[in-house]
């Protein structure tokens, strides 16, 4: 399969890597948007949030407790933003599900 992401996880394309367990990977973003940026994922393939199963809630909630970990390790306890973008109208680019976790400067909304 040809996924950058799957490529990060089996090591053939490096990463600057965060935290990694048997089921999650986190690392920093190759083009951060803050000073903080880094993306959580899974370590299956999981193409977008569509594809997510009843038996992935499990999977989903250590994703996003990761986020939350290790976006205090980073400095953010003042806030920071996640952001999952789904399929192409939702922005999503590397179709491999990964959480966005950003932080260190004032985030607005509206997102773009
Ligand atoms: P998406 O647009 O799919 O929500 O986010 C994909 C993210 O992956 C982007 O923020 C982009 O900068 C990041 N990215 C793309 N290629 C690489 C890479 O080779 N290494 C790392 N660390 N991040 C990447
Ligand atoms: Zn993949």
């Amino acid at each position: 399969m040809d996924c950058l992401f799957c490529k990060i996880i089996d090591g053939s394309i490096p990463a600057r890597k965060l935290y990694e367990d048997d089921q999650v990977l986190a690392f920093h973003d190759i083009g951060p948007q803050a000073p903080v940026h880094f993306l959580v994922i899974p370590k299956r393939h999981i193409a977008t949030l569509h594809e997510l199963s009843e038996a992935d809630r499990p999977l989903a909630g250590h994703i996003l407790y990761t986020a939350q970990r290790l976006a205090a390790e980073q400095g953010c306890a003042e806030g920071f933003r996640v952001v999952m973008n789904c399929n192409d109208l939702g922005g999503q680019t590397v179709h491999h599900i990964h959480m966005h976790v950003l932080g260190q400067r004032q985030m607005n909304w509206p997102p773009g």
